[in-house]
C-alpha cells in the first residue's frame, strides 16, 4: 500500500461544465452589458430550477446563507426558532440576526435531523418557527414536523442546502414546509459558485423576497422596504445553467462512489456508515461515517489525522455542535442535546464526488482499515 497519495484528495470537488461550453455561454454578456439584476439567464434559471424541483415559484439569491436570511425576515418572525444544533452555523447565525432566539432541539440518533419527538417540549408561547435542517441530503420528519407546526400555528422553514436532487415520496424535498432554502456553494451538489434560492407558494411572499434581495426597491421611485442586495448575477446564472445539464449524471456517479464505499467498509466493528432512508431517492452528498470510540482503540480524531498524513483531507461535518462554538456557548449548552454531542465527536466525512475515481476510494478505504487495526499505537 502506497505511503500516501500523490495528489491530496479533498473532502469535495465542485463539478464544472466543460470549459469550452461555458465560455461560448457568457459571450453574449461582452454584447449586451446586462450583467446582473434580475437579467434573463437570472429569469432562465429561475424557470429550469422550477420544471427541475416540480414548484411553481422559487427566488434565486446570491448565496444560501442570504436566501436563509430573507426567507426568515420575509415572514416577519419574532420570538424564538426552534432548530437543531447539529448543522452548519450558516443556519444558526440567519436565525440570529433576524433578532431572533435559537432554541435548540436534539437530534434523531438515526439519521441525526431535528428529533420530532422531542420538539413540543421546546414550544413556548414565544415560539414562532421551526428551521430544521435535511442533514446531508436525509429527509426531516416531514409529516410530524407540520403536524406540530400547525397545531402550534408555527412556520417551517427548511434548511436544505444538502438536498438538491433528493425526493422524499417521489416529491422534491425542497416542496416541503412553507419555506425551503437551497444553496448553490461550490461545494454542494449543485452549483453556480456561490449562489441559493428560497422555494416559496404564496405570491406575496415572492414579492418581499424579490424587494429583499434588491435593496427594498419596488420601483425607481418608490423604496419601501429596507433590503439588503442579494442579488445572483449573470455569469453565475449561466454556470447554473450548465451544471443543471449534467446534474442527473453528477449524481449517478456519486451514487457508484457511495456505494464502493459501503461495500468495502461493510462489517467493520465500530463504524456506523450512512444509509439511504425508505422512500428517498438520494443525492449522495455525503458520506458521513461514526467511530465508535467505546469499541474501536482509535478515535475520530485520530483516523482524521492519520489521513491526512496520507494526503486524504476528511471534515468533522459537523463538530464543533454549535451551542458549543464560541460565539454560541455562553448562552447555550451542549449538554441540554447529548444525541447530537455524541454524534459530532464522532463523525468524520468522507471524500465524495462525482469525478472520485475508485481507486482513491479503495485506497482511502485500505487506510482506514488499517489506521482501525494498527489502534492506539497509530
Ligand atoms: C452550505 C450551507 C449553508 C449556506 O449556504 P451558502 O451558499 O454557503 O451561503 C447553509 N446551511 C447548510 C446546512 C449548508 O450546508
Amino acid at each position: 500500500m502506497k505511503e500516501r497519495l500523490e495528489q491530496p484528495v479533498y473532502v469535495t470537488r465542485p463539478s464544472m461544465p466543460e470549459y469550452e461550453e461555458y465560455i461560448r455561454q457568457i459571450k453574449p454578456l461582452w454584447e449586451s452589458r446586462i450583467l446582473t439584476n434580475m437579467a434573463s439567464y437570472h429569469q432562465q434559471l429561475e424557470q429550469e430550477l422550477c420544471r427541475y424541483l416540480q414548484t411553481e415559484s422559487l427566488s434565486l439569491m446570491t448565496n444560501g446563507h442570504m436566501a436563509l436570511e430573507l426567507a426568515l425576515q420575509s415572514l416577519g418572525l419574532s420570538g424564538e426558532v426552534l432548530t437543531t444544533p447539529f448543522t452548519f452555523v450558516s443556519t444558526t447565525h440567519a436565525i440570529t440576526r433576524n433578532n431572533l432566539t435559537p432554541v435548540f432541539c436534539d437530534i434523531d440518533p438515526r439519521d441525526f435531523t431535528i428529533d420530532a419527538a422531542k420538539l413540543e417540549a421546546k414550544i413556548s408561547k414565544k415560539t414562532c418557527a421551526i428551521v430544521p435542517v435535511h442533514v446531508y441530503g436525509r429527509i426531516c420528519q416531514v409529516e410530524e414536523i407540520e403536524e406540530i407546526a400547525r397545531k402550534h400555528h408555527l412556520k417551517v422553514i427548511y434548511d436544505a442546502a444538502h438536498t438538491f436532487g433528493v425526493t422524499y415520496k417521489g416529491i422534491p424535498a425542497a416542496q416541503y414546509g412553507d419555506l425551503s432554502v437551497l444553496s448553490f456553494h461550490a461545494t454542494k451538489v449543485f452549483s453556480t459558485i456561490e449562489g441559493g434560492a428560497v422555494v416559496y407558494h404564496e405570491p406575496e411572499i415572492g414579492r418581499e423576497l424579490y424587494s429583499l434581495k434588491n435593496f427594498g426597491i419596488r420601483s425607481e421611485e418608490m423604496i419601501d422596504g429596507v433590503g439588503a442586495n442579494a442579488k445572483m448575477d449573470e455569469l453565475r446564472a449561466i454556470m447554473g445553467l450548465c451544471n443543471l445539464q449534467n446534474i442527473d449524471y453528477e449524481i449517478a456517479k456519486r451514487k457508484v462512489v457511495f456505494e464502493t464505499y459501503m461495500e468495502q467498509l461493510d462489517e467493520i466493528k465500530g463504524l456506523t456508515l450512512p444509509f439511504v432512508q425508505e422512500q428517498v431517492r438520494s443525492n449522495y452528498a455525503y458520506f458521513p461515517v461514526l467511530f465508535d470510540p467505546d469499541i474501536l482503540d482509535v478515535n475520530r480524531d485520530t483516523v482524521y489525522e492519520e489521513l491526512q498524513k496520507r494526503n486524504v483531507y476528511t471534515r468533522k461535518y459537523f463538530y464543533p455542535l454549535i451551542n458549543d462554538m464560541d460565539c454560541y456557548r455562553t448562552v447555550y449548552s451542549s449538554k441540554e442535546t447529548p444525541v447530537a454531542g455524541k454524534v459530532a465527536r464522532s463523525v468524520l466525512t468522507l471524500p465524495i464526488y462525482a469525478d472520485l475515481d475508485l481507486e482513491t476510494v479503495s485506497y482511502i478505504c485500505d487506510a482506514i482499515k488499517e489506521i482501525i487495526k494498527r489502534g492506539k499505537k497509530a
